[in-house]
C-alpha cells in the first residue's frame, strides 16, 4: 500500500514538472496573450519576405540550410546527373546547420560587406518555403508542406569556417552573421510547381562563377523536408536553402552578383563597400 502510495506521489510529481513545463513553454509560444506594456522593450517585428506579384508577404520563422549537396569537383562544373556517380558523390546524410530568421534580406540594392572576414564568398541556392507544420514527414508526404520557391544566397565567411572545422567547432560565426541570407520574392507552388530540373546559376560583374542543375541535388528536396522533419518538427514560415553547386568564391565591394533559379526567379545585388 505504502509503496504505491509513493508510486502515485511520484507519478503526481512528474506530472505535476510535465505540466509546469507544458505550461511554459504554452506561455511562450501565445504572443498574442502578452501585452505590449508586458515587455521591458519593444519587441522587434516579424521577419518576412516579399511575394512575386502580391502585395502579402510570407512571414518567417526559421532559416534551415544544408552543406554540401551537390556533386563537387575541383574542376567545376558538372552535368546533369553527374551526382549519381556513387564513385565521387557518396550519399552522406545531409548536414544541416541555421541561421537567424533576420538574417534574411531582399535581395536587391546592396548588401553589405561583413566585419572579420577577407574572404566573403557567394553560394546560390534552391530556397524552399514550408507553408505548412509538420513532423516526422514521410518523402512521398513531404512537397505537400511547401508553400513556394525562391533563389538566395548562403553568403558564408569562408576563412571563418575553415577555421572552425579544423577547429571542430559549429560554423556560426561563419554563416549565421547580418544579412547572410538574401532571397528574392518568393514565388507560390501555384505558379512554379515543384520544380525539378532547371539551371542553379550565378554570375559575378557578368561572369560565370556557378552553374548546375536541380537534378544534380544529392538529397532532393522531398528527402530534405523529410530529414528535417524527423529532427525538429517543421513549421509554417521556416526557409530551407538546399545547398550549393561547386564554384563558390568570394566576393569584394563593387562586384555585381546575379543570380537564380530558372523555371523560379533571378535577382541582383551589388556588394556594398566596406564601412
Ligand atoms: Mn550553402
Amino acid at each position: 500500500m505504502r509503496c504505491s502510495v509513493q508510486k502515485l506521489h511520484r507519478s503526481v510529481q512528474t506530472r505535476c514538472a510535465a505540466l509546469a513545463y507544458t505550461d511554459s513553454v504554452a506561455t511562450a509560444q501565445r504572443p498574442s496573450e502578452t501585452r505590449l506594456s508586458d515587455y521591458i522593450f519593444p519587441p522587434a517585428g516579424t521577419t518576412s519576405l516579399a511575394i512575386a506579384g502580391e502585395s502579402h508577404r510570407f512571414p518567417l520563422r526559421r532559416v534551415f540550410c544544408i552543406g554540401r549537396n551537390y556533386g563537387w569537383t575541383s574542376g567545376g562544373v558538372r552535368g546533369a546527373g553527374a551526382a549519381n556517380n556513387a564513385e565521387d558523390t557518396p550519399r552522406d546524410p545531409p548536414v544541416f546547420f541555421m541561421k537567424p530568421a533576420d538574417a534574411v534580406v531582399p535581395a536587391v540594392g546592396n548588401i553589405p560587406y561583413p566585419p572579420l572576414t577577407h574572404d566573403f564568398c557567394h553560394e546560390i541556392e534552391l530556397v524552399v518555403a514550408i507553408g505548412k507544420d509538420g513532423a516526422s514527414i514521410a518523402p512521398e508526404d513531404a512537397l505537400a508542406h511547401v508553400w513556394g520557391y525562391a533563389a538566395g544566397l548562403d553568403l558564408t565567411r569562408r576563412d571563418l569556417q575553415a577555421e572552425a572545422k579544423q577547429r571542430g567547432q559549429p560554423w556560426e560565426g561563419a554563416k549565421a552573421f547580418d544579412a547572410s541570407a538574401p532571397c528574392s520574392a518568393l514565388v507560390p507552388v501555384a505558379t512554379t510547381g515543384h520544380p525539378q530540373t532547371g539551371a542553379v546559376w550565378l554570375n559575378v560583374n557578368g561572369q560565370a562563377r556557378q552553374r548546375a542543375d536541380l537534378a544534380d541535388l544529392i538529397w532532393p528536396v522531398k528527402d530534405l523536408i523529410s530529414f528535417l522533419s524527423h529532427s525538429v518538427a517543421l513549421r509554417a514560415g521556416d526557409l530551407i536553402f538546399t545547398g550549393t553547386p561547386s564554384g563558390v568564391a568570394a566576393l569584394v565591394p563593387g562586384d555585381v552578383v546575379t543570380g537564380g533559379v530558372d523555371g523560379v526567379s533571378q535577382f541582383s545585388v551589388t556588394v556594398a563597400g566596406l564601412n
